[in-house]
């Protein structure tokens, strides 16, 4: 008799930060980046692992279980969120960065939101109108730029989100993302993020998500 199969173990692997706490000073701060990556999305990934162990799709790959997020339980749902999330996060920021997008990525900006200036206020009012915790995006959606907003860790890519797509830009607009350094002024830490925008990562997420 073969040996009943072991339950799946779930093991999302929490990413290397791809540059210092103290890289994206003064913009964002290194104490919160310390907490915010090894206490909050550490914290995701431990939780995501705890969520799914022992479940059939627990080695799927993380787009399959946020595509079908309304399948799962909260605990999926918020901690597969908060990881993929996060992930996307810090590699759409970089030290000496920010300025503005170039090639493809620029004139389909200009094209979809009238000019860089004009898409910059619209995720900002995206940004600082999210009440309470949660994300605004740029995504691709139906092959077309939009910007969206959603609560708490849930993303476009979930077959919740109202509006559908595949992001390739975050702001994490969570108090834990700006609290220490900014309190309340929310729209301050937004308008520092654009000082430590990746655009060229930005770049290569819109000329992935467009195959
Ligand atoms: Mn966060």
């Amino acid at each position: 008799m073969l040996a009943p199969a072991s339950p799946n173990t779930a093991d999302y692997q929490l990413p290397a930060l791809p540059y210092a706490y103290d890289a994206l000073e003064p913009y964002i701060d290194a104490r919160t980046m310390e907490i915010h990556y090894t206490k909050h999305h550490a914290g995701y990934t431990a939780n995501l692992n705890k969520a799914l162990e022992g479940h059939a799709d627990a080695d799927k790959d993380i787009t399959h279980i946020l595509a079908n997020i309304s399948n799962y339980s909260t605990a999926v749902r918020n901690n597969a969120g908060g990881y993929y999330n996060h992930n996307l996060f810090w590699a759409v920021m970089a030290p000496n960065a920010g300025g503005a997008p170039t090639g493809t990525l620029a004139d389909d900006i200009n094209r979809s939101f009238g000019s860089f200036e004009k898409f910059k206020e619209a995720f900002n009012k995206a940004a600082a109108a999210r009440f309470g915790s949660g994300w605004a995006w740029l995504v691709v959606s139906n092959g077309k730029l939009a910007i969206t907003s959603t609560a708490n860790q849930d993303n476009p890519l979930m077959d919740v989100a109202e509006i559908k797509g595949t992001p390739i830009l975050a702001l994490d607009v969570w108090e834990h993302a700006y609290y220490l350094n900014y309190q309340n002024r929310r729209p301050d830490y937004i308008s520092a993020f654009w000082n430590v925008v990746n655009w060229e990562q930005v770049a290569q997420n819109y000329n992935a998500a467009k195959r």
